[in-house]
């Protein structure tokens, strides 16, 4: 099959063609008006008002495209979530693309286009960037780094310290997809049923709890899935974690593949659930508001903190108590 032109290392050898790869590629779908080319570093203007936050991460993904999604959106998304969850409006990104040689220009440019409409969808700008190819056989096709620069807003007291026991917990859709989805297109199975992965932007979800009271932390629930944010909430407060199985939202589809290659749900990645730990004066309301917005339709209150537990507990469909351990081996490395 033809693939068309391939990135080769002379578009990363700082003359033409990288040049070229910049302007046609990547700038022809950022826009360049925050570029000034007489710079060697974009200037950025926060609201003085508000605390800067700030989040870095990095995107390895394989394959780089899958039902829902691909490297790009997730790598925008991922960041511009980190900030969201910390109660924080996403303003800037800046992007670091390692692309191997070998990678067809027409993938990079459906990813870059990805890339550019995510950033549209969270309305943050991306103002600097760099460019590496690196030798074939070392690198994955392509990797992604992301920093977003965001703006906290004024009185927002989200934080583990603020947890208390009697909290409930809440998430805000079903959990696991976007592992399975990435798994399924990895392996090539047939299992999916139409299944696709949730990367999706978590700001309609988190802008309205940033400064609701009663909210007191939030988190989204990305590699270790939701058994580690519970663990996260664990370390940081002292405070064992209750979780009811009946509650907590799985697709028939994750379930299926979970009981056939023997993972468990808990501890899957999501690329867009939110999980939020608030007052229990307030989790029906949180709940109901979560339930409007499009992805949140199985939003649920799934469990409590729990001063008497000692760790993470699933109470089971079947009325048991199973401990949920830490996260040891990587179930399923290169998810995101
Ligand atoms: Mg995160």
């Amino acid at each position: 099959m033809n693939k068309g032109p391939l990135i080769t290392l002379a578009h990363g050898n700082g003359g033409r063609f990288m040049r070229e790869l910049i302007e046609d590629v990547f700038a022809r779908h950022f826009g360049t008006q925050q570029l000034d080319p007489g710079l060697d570093a974009a200037p950025i203007a926060l609201d003085p008002e508000m605390v800067a936050v700030v989040s870095t991460d990095g995107f390895i993904v394989e394959p780089l495209q899958f039902p829902g999604g691909d490297i790009g959106a997730l790598a925008v998304h991922g960041t511009c979530n980190d900030l969201a969850v910390s109660g924080a409006v996403p303003r800037f990104l800046t992007l670091g693309a390692m692309i191997e040689e070998g990678l067809p220009l027409a993938t990079l440019e459906t990813i870059v286009a990805s890339i550019a409409a995510a950033a549209r969808e969270n309305d943050v700008a991306i103002v600097a960037g760099d460019t590496k190819v690196v030798p074939r056989g070392h690198g994955g096709g392509l990797y992604l780094t992301t920093t977003g620069v965001g703006e906290r807003m004024p009185g927002c007291s989200l934080g583990l310290g603020t947890i208390r026991a009697g909290d409930e917990v809440l998430v805000s859709g079903p959990i696991g997809d976007h592992a399975v989805t990435v798994l399924l297109e990895r392996e090539e199975f047939d299992l999916s049923g139409g299944l696709a992965s949730d990367c999706a932007s978590l700001l309609p979800f988190c802008q309205p709890l940033a400064n609701m009271a009663g909210v007191r932390f939030m988190r989204d629930a990305t590699r270790g899935g939701l058994a580690t944010v519970a663990h996260e909430i664990l370390r940081g407060t002292g405070l064992g974690i209750e979780l009811r199985e009946s509650d907590i939202p799985v697709r028939d589809e994750v379930q299926g593949v979970c009981e056939i290659l023997g993972y468990d749900p808990w501890y899957l990645a999501c690329e867009g659930r939110v999980v939020a730990v608030v007052d229990p004066a307030i989790a029906a309301e949180v709940e109901a508001l979560w339930r409007t917005l499009p992805g949140g339709e199985q939003a649920a209150r799934i469990g409590s903190v729990n001063g008497s537990a000692h760790g993470v507990v699933l109470r089971t469909e079947l009325g048991g108590e199973r401990m949920l351990e830490e996260l040891e081996d990587d179930p399923l490395p290169r998810i995101c």
